[in-house]
């Protein structure tokens, strides 16, 4: 075999998968198809270390975060990428979201985060003096990470570890062989060329159920729906009226957490993102002026200070979505495909939030599926 093991996509994800297997193997590939990382939806979300408050229990989104988020703030100490351990608030601004909360609460315990406080008007007011909220809920371990400068330092890590990446290479078809994969490759040149490998992990986001029917994974319930989100910044000088995450309430389904306030290490402060569906898997980042409307009227029932004119058009991400509009809460997948036939091709599909919080952890959980050189040959073609 060319190589031990091809992970496919740099994104946030591959590069934290590229770093952990590359510390054992020395016959690492990590194969994008940009110039350079994160080009997708690693660098167009919130940067928000999540706390894993709302997920099902035992899902492993709910693991994968609580674990991902130690690990992560254990890395940037050590790497020296910027974070800042802000903390979030839960506002309730209403008489029902009060009900909410309670609820929101008894979810993360049995999660296992178990420091939420309920915090009265008076406390809020403390940390947060200029939002308005009737209740909150205080998570003193949610954050925000420089998720460029953390890709960066996978990058560096994996590299270091000798990890070969190749960008400007856009894997376009996986074959099955003896004991491992064929892998066709179209570089920046436009040329074809293949090589084989004994393990695939495929990263590819937001086609990464394309990537899985390239070797034979078709299941409709793997299939990709885009989900974008847009975000308004707040203009200074009023972004310094904030220094904490400030989120609503969240919609039932979660589809989203609602139009929430999001700080950054630059001292940026935005408001977003929306959830929309959109009709056809396309990379639509455009943003739309005329909903700057609904930005102001989600926002200002807890940023009273909020003028319309004090936000603007900030940016868009795009959700790996797995789950059909309406359903319930969809967990990652994350498969070693032997029971499908295909033993050795790792997927990890649906890798939504809280998937930058998780990676390093998901990086563990992966690089435990892979199956030894041994167990690979007893699965000859
Ligand atoms: C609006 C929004 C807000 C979010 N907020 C947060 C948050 O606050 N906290 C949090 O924890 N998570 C958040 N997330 C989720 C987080 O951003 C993702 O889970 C994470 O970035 C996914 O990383 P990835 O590596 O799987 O995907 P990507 O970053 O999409 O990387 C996949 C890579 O694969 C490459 N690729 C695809 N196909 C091929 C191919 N055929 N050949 C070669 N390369 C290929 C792509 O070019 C891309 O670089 C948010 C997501 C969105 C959209």
């Amino acid at each position: 075999m060319d190589a031990e093991i091809t992970i496919i996509g740099a994104g946030v994800i591959g590069l934290a998968i590229a770093e952990k297997v590359s510390e054992e193997n020395k016959n690492v590939y990590l194969m994008e198809k940009h110039l350079a990382f994160g080009q997708e939806t690693s660098s167009r979300n919130s940067e928000v270390i999540h706390a894993g408050i709302y997920y099902t229990k035992d899902s492993l989104k709910a693991k994968l975060c609580i674990e991902g988020k130690r690990l992560l703030y254990d890395y940037c100490r050590k790497f020296d990428v910027p974070f800042n351990n802000c903390g979030k608030l839960i506002v309730a601004t209403t008489e029902e979201e009060i009900k909410v909360i309670e609820g929101i609460r008894q979810t993360a315990i049995k999660n296992g985060v178990d420091d939420l406080k309920v915090l009265e008007r008076e406390q809020i007011s403390d940390l947060e003096p200029n939002i308005f909220a009737l209740k909150a809920l205080f998570s003193p371990s949610t954050g925000i990470v420089d998720s460029h400068s953390l890709m960066k330092q996978f990058e560096t890590n994996s590299v270091n570890n000798g990890c070969q990446i190749a960008y400007g290479s856009e894997v376009t078809e996986i074959s099955r062989i003896k004991n491992g994969y064929k892998i066709t490759i179209l570089d920046a040149d436009k040329k074809l060329y293949s090589f084989t490998t004994r393990i695939v992990i495929n990263s590819a986001g937001l086609t990464s159920d394309k990537v899985s029917e390239m070797v034979g994974v078709n299941d409709k319930n793997l299939e990709i729906l885009f989900c974008k989100g847009e975000y308004f910044r707040i203009i200074p000088p009023k972004n310094r009226l904030i220094t904490r995450l400030v989120y609503p309430v969240p919609h039932p389904n979660m589809e989203g957490i609602g139009i929430h306030v999001t700080i950054d290490m630059g001292g940026g402060v935005k408001l977003g993102p929306d959830v929309k569906y959109l009709e056809s898997n396309i990379y639509d980042y455009k943003l739309t002026v005329s909903k700057q409307e609904a930005f102001y009227r989600s926002a200002k029932k807890f940023l009273p200070f909020l003028e319309f004119d004090d936000i603007a058009p900030e940016m868009a991400g795009i959700r790996p979505k797995i789950q059909k509009p309406g359903e319930l809460l969809k967990d990652f997948y994350i498969m070693e495909e032997t029971g499908r036939g295909y033993p050795g091709f790792i997927n990890l599909i649906g890798m939504e939030s809280p998937g930058l919080t998780s990676s390093i952890a998901i990086a563990e959980y992966v690089a435990d599926l892979i199956p030894s050189a041994s167990e690979g040959s007893l699965f000859p073609i």
